[in-house]
């Protein structure tokens, strides 16, 4: 009945279907575990009309146009440029750190200085990833470097990962480079844009096709059975002959048989307050102070700013434990090198599957942001299939 079976509604599973069933007349079966579509991505009303965002704040930039048109076929667009402020002794600076921040935090003669250096140093405009700026020899860059590490990034990342800065791949901290510039933004990149109706209706839209059939509030194993020696696929007990893409985690897929590999999981507490606004801008991040690592108010994305009330959400990091419905959300995989040498033997084990594609922030192991995520999807559609 189906052609292709695809497990997760989130972009790389939503993308797929929509592509495989408009482009190729292919008959195509989504499945998601979640009562809903769109993956972490997806968003809705709350009790107060506030459009949040379920699995945490989600900004879509990129210099992508191809990616940026696609999804425009699915949505209309607000602008909307992200700003995030972070809290330092007691003050609330730019972020990412730029020149200023520096003048907000340093005597001005200091900050004068300072800027001078980081200017000859690097060029205005640059951006330097922390880990990189602390090799630097130079006296004053130094402790300016050492300054933005202990205060922007060591408590940031413990609460986020578990660890220090450097003992997670630089991917990870180098998404947020020290900025030489005045630049407020939390992103440079050149479209910048929330969809006009939320998230959820790009996935509606792209759904929405006689071709694809969804299959909500299931896990794929209570409904399908792969052997994982021969390859064979059953769905309700009928052997699949066709494709399967699977966006979920890569160790689920594989019974875990070179053991599990680590996620990271978020709770996130919604708190709806009777005030127009809570907050100076989208997002605060508190790298020091409270247990969570930031604060996001979702009228300044949605642009509510009519309503009378405010919702905000607060971001615990925690550890990730499939067996704790507290913690079993793997929001982020953990990207160290032991990590990415045991995801290599489950990649290495899957190249035997022609019929078994993997693609995902999960099941491949990457930082994707949604528009890597739609481009690789993209990407996968015209290689593959
Ligand atoms: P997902 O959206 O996670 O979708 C995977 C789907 O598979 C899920 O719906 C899941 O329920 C389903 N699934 C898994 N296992 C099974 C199973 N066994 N059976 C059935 N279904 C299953 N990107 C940005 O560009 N900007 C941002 O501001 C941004 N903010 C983010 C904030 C947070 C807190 C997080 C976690 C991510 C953020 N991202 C952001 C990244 C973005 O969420 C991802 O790029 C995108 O969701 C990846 O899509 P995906 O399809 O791989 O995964
Ligand atoms: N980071 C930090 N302090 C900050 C912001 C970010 O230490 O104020 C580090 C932290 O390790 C974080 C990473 O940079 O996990 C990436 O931040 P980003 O905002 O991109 O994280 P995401 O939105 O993906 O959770």
């Amino acid at each position: 009945m189906f052609d292709f079976i695809i497990i997760g509604a989130g972009f790389a599973g939503s993308v797929l279907a929509e592509r495989l069933a408009t482009q190729r007349q292919k008959r195509v079966l989504v499945i998601d575990k979640r009562r809903h579509i769109g993956g972490n991505c997806f968003d809705c009303f709350d009790q107060h009309g506030v459009l949040i965002h379920q699995y945490g704040p989600h900004l879509f930039h990129t210099d992508n146009k191809a990616v940026f048109d696609y999804l425009g076929q699915f949505t209309e667009w607000r602008q909307y440029q992200h700003h995030v402020l972070a809290f330092i002794d007691g003050q609330e600076v730019p972020a990412p750190f730029n020149l200023n921040a520096i003048d907000q935090l340093f005597p001005p003669a200091l900050a004068e200085a300072l800027t001078a250096k980081l200017i000859n140093a690097y060029g205005y405009g640059k951006k330097v990833p922390i880990l990189e700026l602390r090799q630097q020899n130079d006296e004053q860059l130094k402790f300016l470097a050492d300054y933005i590490y202990n205060k922007l990034f060591v408590n940031y990342t413990a609460k986020q990962w578990g660890c220090k800065p450097e003992d997670i791949s630089p991917e990870v901290t180098g998404r947020v480079p020290v900025h030489i510039s005045r630049d407020n933004r939390y992103f440079q990149d050149r479209y910048q844009a929330v969809p006009k109706y939320g998230y959820t209706k790009i996935f509606e839209n792209l759904l929405n096709h006689p071709n694809i059939n969804l299959l909500l509030n299931t896990d794929f194993k209570s409904v399908m059975d792969f052997n994982t020696d021969t390859g064979a696929l059953s769905l309700f007990g009928a052997p699949f002959e066709g494709q399967l893409i699977y966006t979920g985690l890569i160790d689920e897929l594989f019974n875990y048989r070179f053991g599990e590999l680590p996620y990271r999981s978020l709770k996130f507490d919604f708190e709806h307050l009777n005030t127009e606004y809570f907050q100076a801008t989208t997002t605060v991040n508190y790298p020091n102070d409270y247990d969570y690592t930031r604060i996001t108010e979702f009228k300044y994305i949605s642009g509510q700013s009519t309503l009378p009330g405010t919702t905000i959400v607060k971001e615990y990091p925690q550890d990730y434990d499939r067996n704790d419905r507290e913690k079993d959300i793997p929001y982020y995989p953990i990207f160290t090198d032991a990590n990415a040498q045991n995801y290599a033997k489950y990649q290495e084990f899957a190249k035997q599957f022609q019929h078994i594609t993997l693609v995902g922030r999960l099941a491949e192991n990457r930082y994707y942001d949604m528009d890597d995520m739609v481009a690789r999807a993209l990407e996968v559609f015209q290689e593959k299939f």
